[in-house]
């Protein structure tokens, strides 16, 4: 049996997800509550995994594009390749990420 953080009532450890992360290997809140804040917070988890996926792309970018130095020396006929069939396929894409790329740079040196 655990209490649930959110709720105070006490309920079998059945009623509560497994987390890694914590002490007790299971989530503070029971799973009704973690239900129910994701259906109240359905749009905000949806928005934040849009721009997790996306802060992912462009942090992976320089690998991508082969702006990493070392990465692109060992891999130099990969960066040809990709940059060239990235630019064919989906010319408003690459403008998207140089635009969030240079953008991010600009950032770094601003900080
Ligand atoms: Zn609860």
């Amino acid at each position: 049996m655990a209490i649930c953080k959110k709720c105070g009532i006490e309920k079998p450890l059945s009623d509560f997800s497994k987390n890694k992360n914590t002490k007790s290997g299971y989530h503070s809140e029971c799973k009704v509550d973690v239900k129910a804040y994701q259906l109240v917070n359905k749009e905000y988890l949806k928005e934040y995994q849009k721009k997790y996926q996306a802060t992912y792309r462009i942090e992976n970018y320089d690998k991508l594009m082969g702006y990493d130095a070392e990465w692109r020396k060992n891999n130099r006929d990969k960066v040809k390749s990709y940059v060239a069939k990235s630019n064919a396929k989906n010319p408003q894409r690459m403008k998207d990420y140089m635009k969030a790329y240079n953008q991010r740079k600009k950032n770094k040196n601003d900080q």
